[in-house]
């Protein structure tokens, strides 16, 4: 099916080496799959391996032999995000040059002492607008109008529309709507550590991977809100989008990668088999 795609859908796979994938993370890429394959069209994989703090090349080797095992197929070759700092500097000096960005150089910490609640708990807490431009005290050495250059040594956050309504329809759970500046603020899109953020790259690749539809976990609902800004604000086509429901556990807690019990992994050791997974999510 990868290689001979019969339509123009294109899907993707887009881990992130931090851990060892586990079941949410197979439900979720198996849906991707399926709406690929039912499509007729193709599928790729990345490795959203930009957070440097917290992948690992073994989970890289880890993550590739877990979707094996599970039944998951991908057009080759897998693109590697941390291989494409050029193409998010080259997006990053477009933003400011179409005045869409400001300097900032609250840390994580600053944020989250300041910041009014955060609209789910999955989702970042609200940045408070300290550092946009006519915020600033006049003895602030931030410059607004700069241009972003490596080891500059701050954040840049793209300004959010205050008060545009947003909506979308996700494939899975119909019509979404949002506020900016309200319902989530000003987000990063270049961190001080010069690296490129999680909305920017994801913009920026599924746009130059000719992803058609963006099939992901429901915690990245709000961020597509982000997205469809970035996707505006560089000109770029938005993919339709697909949030998967995400998995509780028994307590009804989320899956995250810290439930090493239920990895991929640790059920293939216990003689799981995939099929058998799969059949209890009918
Ligand atoms: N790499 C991201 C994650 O694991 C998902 C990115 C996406 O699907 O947009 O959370
Ligand atoms: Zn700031």
């Amino acid at each position: 099916m990868v290689n001979s795609p019969l339509s123009s859908y294109r899907g993707r796979l887009a881990p992130s080496p931090t851990g060892l994938l586990h079941l949410g993370h197979a439900r979720t890429f198996w849906v991707a799959q399926d709406r690929a394959r039912a499509a007729g069209g193709s599928l790729l994989l990345r490795n959203d391996d930009l957070d440097t703090a917290r992948c690992r090349p073994e989970f890289v080797t880890a993550m590739i032999e877990d979707l094996r095992w599970f039944g998951l197929d991908w057009a080759e070759p897998m693109i590697t995000q941390s291989a494409r700092i050029p193409l998010y500097r080259a997006a990053l000096a477009q933003l400011h040059a179409a005045g869409c960005l400001y300097p900032c150089t609250c840390s994580r910490r600053d944020v989250q002492q300041s910041a009014t609640a955060p609209h789910e708990n999955t989702d970042e807490p609200r940045y408070p607008g300290t550092c946009r431009p006519e915020n600033l005290p006049p003895t602030s050495p931030l410059k607004p109008h700069a241009s972003p250059s490596p080891g500059d040594g701050v954040n840049w956050r793209f300004r959010v529309p205050d008060g545009e309504s947003l909506a979308f329809t996700d494939g899975c759970s119909g019509p979404q709507t949002a506020v900016a500046g309200r319902d989530f603020g000003d987000f990063l899109v270049w961190r001080k550590d010069d690296a490129p953020s999680y909305q920017l790259a994801c913009v920026v690749d599924d746009a130059a991977m000719g992803i058609t539809e963006v099939v992901r976990g429901a915690d990245l609902r709000l961020s597509t809100f982000r997205q469809l800004l970035l996707f505006r604000a560089l000109g770029l086509p938005a993919p339709a989008f697909y949030h998967c429901e995400l998995m509780l556990d028994e307590k009804g807690v989320r899956l995250a990668k810290r439930h090493d019990a239920l990895a991929l992994r640790t059920l293939r050791e216990q003689g799981r088999t995939p099929e058998e997974i799969r059949a209890e999510w009918k």
